[in-house]
């Protein structure tokens, strides 16, 4: 199964607009490009880099007039907005997202990621490499939850194989969320 989808190029501006915010289109290996040249100069630094700009990327894809509905659409069902992110994120084009065990009160449970880009480009690899995944996974669960919250790769399709990297949520506190990206570096 197949969608279309609606973006458009201003000739005059160069501004190329998706879902009413500007983007770029990139390949698809970038963030793995970008992971591994981060990687060659300090490699446990490049993962908070890599995990904190997921955790950004996350909060710029909710649209300002979003953000204002969200508050009152979050109060009325939480399953909703979830819903609403993972398509977000599969629109997007970061592979294709589902709920495992899942607690919709708290935001803690298990996320599958098929087909992530960034497995996809890196090669073969010993460890999960999905920071940025990860980063954005957070970062939308603290646009739902209103709170810090820790992702953590717990299989990589780029180390064990397969079509699905697994990541577990957990929400945090703010201090808990900075020693997690402090033991990243
Ligand atoms: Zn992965």
């Amino acid at each position: 199964m197949s969608r279309k989808l609606e973006a458009e190029i201003n000739d005059d501006s160069g501004v190329l607009s998706y879902s009413g915010a500007r983007v770029v289109l990139a390949h698809d290996g970038y963030m793995a490009d970008l992971q591994k040249r981060l990687e060659s100069i300090d490699a446990a630094l490049a993962h908070r880099i890599m995990y904190e700009n997921g955790e950004q990327t996350a909060a710029r894809a909710v649209s300002e007039t979003e953000r204002l509905l969200l508050p009152l659409v979050k109060a009325i069902n939480k399953r909703k907005v979830v819903e609403k992110m993972l398509l977000l994120a599969l629109d997007r084009g970061y592979g294709l997202f589902r709920l495992g065990t899942f607690d919709y009160t708290t935001g803690k449970g298990m996320i599958m990621v098929g087909n992530s880009p960034v497995a996809r480009n890196y090669g073969a690899t010993d460890e999960a490499v999905c920071f940025t995944i990860a980063g954005i996974i957070a970062g939308a669960a603290h646009i739902v939850w209103s709170r810090p919250f820790k992702c953590i790769e717990t299989k990589c399709a780029a180390h064990l194989g397969g079509e699905y990297c697994e990541f577990k949520l957990f929400p945090c506190t703010p201090a808990e969320r900075e020693s997690f990206l402090k033991k990243m570096e």
